[in-house]
């Protein structure tokens, strides 16, 4: 198998399966327990905290705030979003956002907006800067800044320190959440509220976190047993913290072999007839998007599948829709109809890029003949 959709999930890696196994046997009771059990528990959660604090910016200064776990980044965006904006009501006012946003953060947005919220959404082909386009339509009336980090079908990113740092300066009370699921452990991060996922960094699914900085207010979407400071009720999965902190420890992508094996890619695409590359040099490494002409998408996904090779048409969750991101970066329908989505883990090889490029080769030539 040549699994080359690590933009959709990730295998857990071997720490993150060995430390749930761990925490099964030796943390298994329920951190709110006042017993001995409890407090291994408790020890597991505060640790796992610590690194992914110390993970998150992706440089040495940790993140200046708290973290609370969450089932996923959907949880941790709806989180974000909707527990932030309570303390503009009933006033509302402008959310900056972008027109390439994942469903998690989209479909919130358009609840804010028909609560009174005013959503402004960019899209990238029409900047040049797109980070400069967010930082300058905050005004004085700008309640939040949504903004993902790493578009998970072109791989397109912004300078997310920069946008952060620069909102501030604008608009001190504005809030600036970022959905880093594709950035996390890839790309500097900061900002107010901070979603990461788990299983997109080789860790088990249904485990995220969401970011706070020191001296914001969230209002929890999940009440109950006040766990997580009553932010997140709900019995900590201390099994699945335990892998996610594993994860976070033993993750080992780096931009030098992603870049190697993007560079490779293109190198063979290029030696292929009519090609469309929908992702500039500006894209993170690891997800390369590009349009067999003439190919239609799920052709050649099943064709690529046929010889154990897992692509993806577009982003996991749009189930083979048509891509309602895509057009935002300027790609024409003919060419979203064929898009390809590549991404890249530290396990892929040269090799891998090959074996993909001439299974692709072969179906150009079956299907175009
Ligand atoms: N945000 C982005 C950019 C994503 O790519 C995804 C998942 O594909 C999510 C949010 C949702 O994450 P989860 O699957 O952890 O709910």
């Amino acid at each position: 198998m040549i699994y080359l959709d690590n933009a959709a999930t990730t295998k857990p890696c071997a720490e993150c399966a060995a430390a749930v196994n761990a925490a099964m046997k030796s943390a298994f009771g329920n951190a709110s327990s006042l017993h001995g059990l409890g407090t291994a528990s408790i020890t597991t959660i505060a640790r796992a905290r610590k690194t992914l604090l110390a993970a998150v910016t992706g440089i040495k200064t940790p993140f200046d705030g708290s973290v609370i776990f969450t089932s996923g980044a959907t949880e941790s965006n709806n989180t974000a979003i909707l527990g932030s904006m309570h303390r503009f009501r009933p006033r509302f006012g402008k959310i900056v956002s972008t027109a390439i946003e994942h469903p998690s953060v989209a479909k919130t947005l358009v609840r804010l907006e028909e609560d009174g919220f005013e959503v402004l959404r960019l899209c990238p082909k029409d900047y040049n800067d797109f980070t400069a386009a967010l930082i300058d339509a905050v005004d004085e009336n700008t309640a939040m800044v949504s903004a993902m980090a790493v578009n998970n079908e072109t791989g397109f990113r912004i300078d997310v320190p920069r946008l952060y740092k620069e909102v501030k300066r604008k608009n001190p009370k504005t809030i600036v959440h970022i959905d880093a699921v594709q950035g996390f452990l890839k790309v500097p991060l900061d900002g107010d509220l901070i979603s990461v996922s788990g299983h997109k960094i080789h860790s088990t699914k249904g485990i995220g976190a969401l970011f706070i900085k020191k001296g914001e207010k969230i209002l929890p979407l999940i009440s109950g047993g006040g766990q997580q400071n009553d932010l997140r009720s709900g019995t900590e999965p201390v099994e699945l913290i335990a892998g996610f902190e594993a994860a976070v420890l033993a993750y080992k992508g780096n931009a030098e072999h992603f870049s190697m094996l993007k560079a490779r890619l293109l190198e063979k695409l290029a030696e292929l007839d009519d090609i469309g590359i929908n992702s500039d040099e500006s894209c993170v490494p690891n997800i390369v998007n590009f349009s067999v002409r003439g190919v239609r998408s799920e052709i050649m996904l099943h064709s690529l599948e046929e010889a154990g090779i897992y692509v993806s048409s577009g982003s996991a969750c749009s189930k083979g829709k048509k891509s309602e991101v895509l057009p935002a970066f300027g790609i024409s329908d003919k060419d979203i109809d064929c898009a390809v989505r590549v991404s890249f883990c530290a396990e892929n090889s040269p090799q891998d890029v090959d074996a993909l490029c001439a299974k692709i080769g072969e179906t150009i030539k079956r299907i175009r003949r």
